[in-house]
């Protein structure tokens, strides 16, 4: 039985998506190749299927549910590399798999309410833990992906640690790389009761959302936060606080969550933003429910920032608003 773990922020960032696997990542293991072996060809192994970096997910009923391939569903586990071990629930032993275009057309056969689709937009309705799953093994994938090749000499890599490892195949190189994420800071500007909203260029229209941007080389979280909030907006920060995080495997992002308090109302737009609006909670209650603000969808951690802070100034549900919000502007 694992210890309750006493970290600040820890409960929190558990709420946010994508980070709830509690699955036990069998570390110890990873390098027994005889064990993954047995474990990938037990009654226990489930599959969980990439193509192309989609994720199976069946959407027929009324909840998205991620679908694991059983041990005899594909003829051929190393189509394209062999399988990632992602770890255990204690009832399943997880794989993640890539799969060809043949294989995928077996698997759907397989599935008819299965399709392949962007774990972004699937997983609003998906069981958190089952989204943690095919987050995690995305994650993995496109690292792996990404690490084809060796970055030293340009040599082919191959497998090691059940997937956790990739190792140089030129035996006078042998350079060994490790998963990789990007870090990105994510922050909820505000100022007195009003909160700060960007958009940005390349968004759908109408969707504004908190501020954000990948730290730097030589750059603290913190650093971080005051550069990018400076660059995007030109508001000037006084308190930095953070709140939570989230693995954001699109492709390869750690989200650090932050609330920072701004001197002054003063902001201009940036090339990267064309507009930046502040919003007091009646305002952003008013535009959400015109249809005139679109937010970002409830599975970012910029929504729960944003929820957090709405709750705090007495707006309620933020998420249960703009559900009523989409239905309201769907019958009108
Ligand atoms: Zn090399």
């Amino acid at each position: 039985m694992q210890a309750r773990l006493r970290i600040d922020r820890h409960s929190k960032s558990t709420q946010n998506r994508f980070t709830s696997v509690r699955l036990d990542r069998l570390v110890e293991r990873r390098d027994d190749r005889d064990w993954v072996q047995r474990a990938m060809r037990s009654d226990m192994a489930r599959f969980v299927p990439l193509w192309r970096s989609r994720s199976l997910i069946d959407d027929s009923g009324e909840e998205q549910l991620a679908v694991y391939l059983g041990p005899d569903e594909l003829s051929d586990l190393d189509a394209i590399q062999p399988p990632t071990l992602l770890g255990t629930d204690g009832k399943r032993y997880f794989f993640a798999v890539s799969i060809n275009d043949q294989q995928r057309e077996e698997v759907i056969e397989r599935h008819p309410g299965a399709k392949f689709v962007d774990l972004r937009r699937a997983s609003v309705h998906m069981d958190a833990k089952h989204a943690g799953v095919l987050a995690y093994a995305k994650a993995l994938h496109y690292w792996q992906y990404r690490q084809n090749f060796c970055g030293i000499c340009g040599t082919p890599t191959v497998f090691r640690s059940a997937g956790h490892k990739l190792v140089c195949g030129n035996e006078e190189c042998a350079r060994e790389f490790f998963p990789r994420i990007d870090p990105a800071i994510i922050v909820l500007v505000t100022h007195g009761n009003a909160c700060l909203l960007g958009r940005n260029v390349r968004w759908p229209p109408k969707r504004f959302s908190t501020l954000a941007g990948f730290v730097e080389p030589g750059e603290s979280l913190e650093d971080a936060v005051v550069r990018e909030v400076q660059e995007e907006s030109g508001v000037q920060l006084e308190r930095i606080q953070y709140v939570s995080s989230q693995p954001w495997p699109f492709p390869a992002s750690a989200m650090c969550g932050f609330f920072a308090e701004a001197v002054s109302m003063d902001c201009a737009t940036t090339d990267e933003l064309e507009e930046l609006r502040w919003f007091t909670v009646d305002q952003l209650v008013e535009a959400v429910m015109s249809g005139e603000v679109l937010l970002s969808p409830p599975v970012s951690i910029a929504f729960r920032l944003l929820a957090e802070w709405f709750e705090n100034n007495n707006g309620g549900d933020l998420e249960a608003l703009t559900r009523e919000a989409r239905q309201r502007l769907k019958s009108a």
